[in-house]
């Protein structure tokens, strides 16, 4: 099922020339993972991504997460990932898609917080396919519970990303102003661009 929901993924990249992973390897996985990737691409933006049913469901997040519960953050559905998506930092070359640079800008797990009007549990599936959900992330800088709310706007692709008025809150944190690095190695979107990036000029034989 999982390699299904790839074709999207797979279909927009030449894995002979970008680093990224195809898929396939990623084995059922008991803790479920989130990540939020930075992206420095033609715009700089925020790939939210959630484990689920064996592949990483992603939005991209224009302004990035906020931990203040009054902003609403647009978050546009995008393909699915593999879950080794979830491990990724680097380069991906001109003329790919997405080009730009890529880091770990925050990880960790999160868990579902989904319930219908009656307070009853509701899976996490479900509640996405309904548009209206909420996860309870533990990372390394944002934590608690945020709600995923589907708009009606661009057949069903945007979304609103808002964090929960909880003890993770903070209307004074701008954690993508001030922690601008990856939790994973450090370092800054520049950093990862010098360390990774082409050692010549793009080809230009591509696409
Ligand atoms: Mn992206």
């Amino acid at each position: 099922m999982s390699d299904d929901r790839l074709a999207d993924y797979r279909r927009k990249r030449d894995f002979r020339r970008t680093s990224e992973p195809s898929g396939g390897s990623g084995g059922p996985s008991h803790a479920r993972r989130f990540v939020i990737h930075k992206h420095d691409a033609r715009n700089l933006h925020y790939d939210l991504r959630l484990e689920v049913d064996g592949v990483l469901m992603s939005w991209a997040v224009p302004k990035g997460p906020s931990t203040d519960p009054r902003e609403k953050r647009l978050a546009v559905a995008v393909e699915d990932h593999p879950l080794e998506y979830g491990d990724f930092e680097g380069v991906i070359p001109d003329g790919e898609y997405g080009a730009g640079t890529v880091l770990i800008w925050d990880a960790g797990t999160y868990r579902n917080l989904s319930h219908d009007e009656d307070g009853r549990d509701v899976p996490l599936t479900e509640a996405l396919a309904n548009g209206r959900a909420a996860v309870w992330l533990e990372g390394e800088k944002l934590e608690g519970g945020y709600a995923l709310v589907r708009t009606k706007r661009d057949e069903g692709r945007d979304w609103l990303l808002i964090k929960m008025a909880d003890e993770g809150a903070d209307a004074r944190r701008d954690p993508t102003g001030t922690q601008p690095e990856s939790v994973a190695t450090g370092r800054t979107v520049e950093q990862v661009a010098r360390d990774e990036g082409p050692r010549g000029t793009s080809s230009g034989a591509v696409r």
